[in-house]
């Protein structure tokens, strides 16, 4: 497969929309990018779909008090990146499917916020990768928001309740979906890693688990560089880049 590479420079967006399943999830995906579009001025918004209740290992862990623990750290986290805007839906973990209920909260997000471009999870599994990426709610979350962005973000005749609310159609130009190993588009991200490690380790609850020996740090840089030397970076973050 070929290797398009942004040489260091990022197409130009005026608003970005990430659409992701739990809090944590655009800082690992997409972290050291979402950095870089907002330096570059994108005015970036999250919608991040699940309560991420469970993001745990304590079953006796009251619900609401995780929920608000992750809430909180994802707003943490955002403000690291300089995401402007973050959107809770509010699912519960774990229980999600691509749904027409979900399709149209995600289509509800996108005439709100108008994004030229959205990230959004790879929409099916991939069986050479660790299981982790293909989390239910990850490939969840990334059918519905590829239905979302196309055809019914555009259609005034899908989800036509939503005029109603002054939401009126809206066309996305890209979608971007992190794809470590199959990506087609690399982002440098050697100058905002560091901050992309600065907002994992805001999400403290899922970094930092009690008796958890995994180096996430080391992990990353290490990822990150075996990115980034398919095209000359220290490091990069990988994307399926699809233009609508
Ligand atoms: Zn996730």
């Amino acid at each position: 497969m070929a290797t398009a590479r942004s040489n260091g420079r990022l197409p130009k967006f005026t608003k970005v929309l990430g659409v992701f399943a739990h809090p944590d999830d655009p800082d690992f995906g997409a972290g050291g990018s979402i950095a870089r579009l907002a330096e570059s001025g994108a005015e970036v918004t999250y919608v991040i779909v699940t309560d991420g209740r469970q993001g745990g290992e304590d079953p006796k862990q009251k619900d609401a008090d995780l929920i608000a623990t992750r809430q909180r750290e994802q707003r943490a986290a955002a403000k690291v990146l300089g995401v402007k805007n973050v959107e809770f839906l509010g699912y519960k973990d774990g229980h999600l499917a691509p749904d027409l209920k979900l399709r149209r909260d995600i289509v509800r997000q996108i005439r709100k916020y108008k994004p030229d471009m959205v990230i959004t999870h790879l929409p099916g599994r991939v069986l050479d990768m660790p299981m982790g990426g293909s989390h239910p709610d990850h490939l969840a979350v990334g059918e519905a928001t590829m239905a979302a962005v196309y055809p019914d973000s555009r259609n005034p005749r899908a989800f036509r309740a939503l005029l109603k609310e002054g939401l009126q159609p809206h066309v996305v130009k890209e979608v971007w979906i992190p794809f470590w190993t199959q990506g087609d588009f690399l982002v440098d991200v050697s100058k905002t890693l560091d901050k992309k490690i600065e907002a994992l380790k805001k999400h403290r609850s899922q970094v930092a688990k009690p008796g958890r020996t995994w180096d996430f740090e080391k992990f990353m840089r290490k990822r990150s560089h075996d990115v980034g030397k398919k095209a000359g970076y220290q490091y990069a973050e990988s994307f399926k880049r699809i233009k609508v």
